[in-house]
């Protein structure tokens, strides 16, 4: 099951030269809202000269491993077991700095991804074109077609043009690295297109406008409906995350710090000025579903009432109720 906490999920190995932005990266990701839950824990703080192994699993639902290697990496070294590295991994994110010259860090890419290739073939390869933040439009959208073109002949000169490479550009400074991330997590999970089509009908028969599956801790989601993300309504959900986690945190909990800032009672409603209604809804222990409707539809029918989430079940069950009356009781996502 998708949502049991068992589940031997594929690995997502970070890698990339030494100062490209793999820990700051990392520290984003496995985000302040853990430490806020676990102040006592200092999990992500160690220095990347040596192979760290970090494993969120316990806390989230992207069952990621972030394996930051020094700069100087070598294959050569017999040392170095690629195949216990790259056997289990399910992708493999590969940080370019773009601020700095990026040759060497392309000989890099090339050197890893064809070790990975060979002892992997199903690894996806995703190419984070990071700290973008400090060029301009032009210059980011030259420097993604310089270093795609760069990459590719560069596979095609050892024969590898199979090998598919994917690009993203990020920045630690806004919410690129969430979404960068999100897509790379959403072609690791094999229930992708059910639960995309279970959103799908979900906002049909509610007068929802757009549905989000998120992991709370490292604000991934894990799956929209097929309309189309745009930045914004993405930024509106992790900030409303925050603000749900931050508010637990301060109100939620027992004066003896006992409980947790997220569990099955979570809910929220936030009424933005411009008539857009955002609502929380805990899901599972890692995942809540963030909706973003109208006012109007939020009046016309307490969404509450438009699905009732039972988690008293292994795996949630959601009960949505179509407008026109029709119940789609029943629908299991898990
Ligand atoms: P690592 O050696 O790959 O772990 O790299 P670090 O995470 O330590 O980052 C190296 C430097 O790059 C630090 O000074 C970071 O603050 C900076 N950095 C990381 N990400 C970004 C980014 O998106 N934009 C900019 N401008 N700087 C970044």
């Amino acid at each position: 099951s998708l949502f049991s906490a068992s589940d031997d999920k594929p690995r997502i190995l970070l890698m990339g030269l030494r100062r490209s932005g793999k820990s700051s990266i990392q520290k984003l990701l496995c985000s302040c809202v853990f430490h806020k839950m676990s102040p006592n824990e200092t999990l992500f703080l160690e220095s990347t000269n040596k192979i760290s192994k970090d494993d969120i699993s316990s806390s989230s639902f992207v069952n990621f491993q972030i394996w930051d290697f020094p700069g100087q990496m070598d294959f050569f070294d017999p040392t170095f077991d690629s195949e216990m590295i790259f056997k289990g991994t399910g992708a493999l994110i590969f940080v370019t700095d773009a601020q700095d010259d990026y040759v060497e860090a392309l000989g890099r890419l090339h050197l890893t991804v064809s070790r990975a290739y060979k002892v992997n073939p199903d690894i996806n390869f995703e190419v984070f074109i990071h700290k973008v933040d400090g060029l301009s439009d032009d210059h980011k959208i030259e420097t993604q077609r310089d270093i795609l073109q760069r990459a590719n002949d560069d596979l095609a000169d050892a024969s590898l043009e199979r090998v598919h490479l994917s690009f993203y550009l990020t920045s630690i400074y806004d919410h690129s690295i969430f979404e960068s991330f999100s897509k790379v997590v959403q072609k690791l999970i094999p229930q992708l297109p059910t639960l995309e089509n279970l959103l799908n009908i979900f906002i049909s028969h509610s007068g929802i406008e757009k549905a989000f599956l998120f992991d709370v801790v490292s604000k991934v989601y894990i799956t929209t409906d097929s309309s189309p993300v745009d930045r914004q309504s993405y930024e509106l959900c992790c900030d409303m995350i925050d603000v749900v986690i931050d508010f637990s945190c301060i109100y939620g909990l027992t004066d003896a710090g006992s409980g947790c800032a997220y569990d099955k009672e979570s809910l929220a409603i936030i009424r933005l000025n411009n008539t857009t209604v955002l609502y929380l809804k805990e899901v599972t222990k890692f995942l809540a579903l963030i909706c973003i409707l109208r006012e109007e539809s939020f009046e016309r029918k307490a969404i509450h009432e438009v699905f009732e989430v039972d988690t008293s079940t292994q795996g949630a069950v959601w009960r949505p109720v179509s407008s026109s009356g029709s119940n789609l009781s029943g629908l299991k996502y898990a």
